[in-house]
């Protein structure tokens, strides 16, 4: 089904798609609740978490603590493992049930693969890979208005959004991170957008809210005749990847210790066990084959804030910048004094890094002893 704009005006409340594996909330649905909650605040409106799975509901409960309003709770043994079609069908058929005006998923793996699903289905507009959000309760028609030669006041369609006129506005980087758009999607509802993980900060846990929180139980029908695939083992991956997301410490490795990559990754390594922290790259390193693609941190790799970031021998081009520069502290070590990563840093040393992180690790261990 397909909804214009003459639906828009029937859309109220943001809703959050809460991915679970195996039972297990994913992190990123704590910090989609308490983004959603802020839009959801400023539009005036619910907060929905739409939860999918078997035996769910044991940690529905946990998503009112970080600010949802309301729960749907889609529960069948037949969505107990994603599949694309099972979840596809639920959630268009609960969005065109509920109709919400926003819907926000985590650009994970699955969230990548069920939010275009979703959007095409229900024929709306996603903005994938966002990293902010924002209202906005009347500007872009400002914007038609005089920034625009559309004869806004005599389209039928532009004076309908005079009724309506909010919209989500979603910002993502663009031409290879050179600059950063931010995107509506006025015509049709619900707005969609995926949300890198860790971008959007969680908020502090509210076990009263979590009480609180209203769990709905809607009716949908589900077939196994509706899923295609069907999930006949699930094999973890062998290698544990590296969890730079939740990390309060990470050093990072650039193409600075192409001279000694081994020396190099293991002075990093050593530095970040110091500080009980996780070992992260910049994507030249990735790209040379040094370290695995899951270390990346940057536009195209993880979005991290931890309390201390250590970049050795990284330039600090745009792309690796829009990935770290939230950290609470900054550390640069470069041997070039106008390398673009000084601009982020809070502490820079102007040197070699295999000279510079010697000396950190033996005034660490000093002051540890
Ligand atoms: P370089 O730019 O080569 O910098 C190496 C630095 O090391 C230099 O500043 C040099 O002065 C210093 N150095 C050399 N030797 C030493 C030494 N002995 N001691 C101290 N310093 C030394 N990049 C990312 O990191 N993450 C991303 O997610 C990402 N996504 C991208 C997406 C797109 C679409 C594009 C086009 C690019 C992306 N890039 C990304 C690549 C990015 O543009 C840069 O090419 C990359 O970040 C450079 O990595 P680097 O700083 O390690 O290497």
């Amino acid at each position: 089904m397909a909804y214009d704009s003459a639906d828009i005006a029937a859309f109220k409340n943001v809703w959050v798609f809460c991915e679970q594996r195996q039972g297990v909330m994913m992190p990123t649905t704590f910090e989609l609740i308490s983004e959603g909650r802020k839009l959801a605040d400023e539009l005036g409106v619910n907060l929905c978490g739409i939860l999918l799975g078997e035996n769910v509901e044991g940690i529905a409960k946990e998503l009112g603590g970080y600010g949802a309003d309301q729960v749907i709770v889609c529960d069948s043994p037949l969505l107990k493992n994603y599949t694309t079609d099972g979840y596809t069908k639920v959630i268009c058929d609960m969005v065109e049930e509920y109709k919400p005006e926003i819907m926000l998923f985590g650009a994970s793996n699955i969230g990548r693969d069920l939010a275009p699903r979703c959007a095409a289905r229900l024929h709306t507009g996603l903005c994938a890979d966002c990293t902010h959000l924002d209202v906005d309760l009347g500007g872009y028609i400002d914007f038609l208005k005089t920034g625009s030669s559309l004869d806004v006041e005599n389209t039928k369609f532009e004076s309908k959004l005079f009724d309506v006129n909010t919209n989500m506005k979603m910002t993502r980087p663009a031409f290879g991170g050179h600059l950063m758009a931010t995107i509506v999607c006025p015509r049709f509802r619900p707005a969609m957008a995926t949300v890198r993980p860790g971008v959007m900060k969680k908020r502090p846990f509210d076990e009263a809210k979590a009480n609180a929180v209203e769990l709905v139980y809607p009716e949908f029908k589900l077939e196994a005749s509706d899923i295609e695939t069907e999930v006949v083992d699930i094999v973890k991956a062998a290698k544990k990847m590296v969890d730079l997301i939740g990390a309060d410490f990470i050093v990072s490795v650039g193409r600075g210790i192409a001279k000694d990559v081994d020396g190099g990754i293991k002075l990093a390594e050593e530095l970040a066990d110091l500080l009980g922290g996780v070992v992260g790259a910049s994507r030249a390193v990735v790209d040379a084959g040094w370290i695995g693609a899951d270390h990346q941190v940057g536009q195209t790799g993880k979005t991290v804030h931890p309390k201390v970031y250590v970049a050795l021998g990284i330039s600090g081009a745009i792309q690796h910048k829009a990935g770290m520069q939230d950290s609470e502290c900054i550390i640069a070590i470069n041997k070039a004094d106008n390398a673009p990563i000084f601009e982020v840093a809070d502490y820079g040393i102007v040197g070699d890094l295999f000279k510079v992180v010697p000396l950190l690790i033996d005034s660490i261990k000093e002051a540890k002893a």
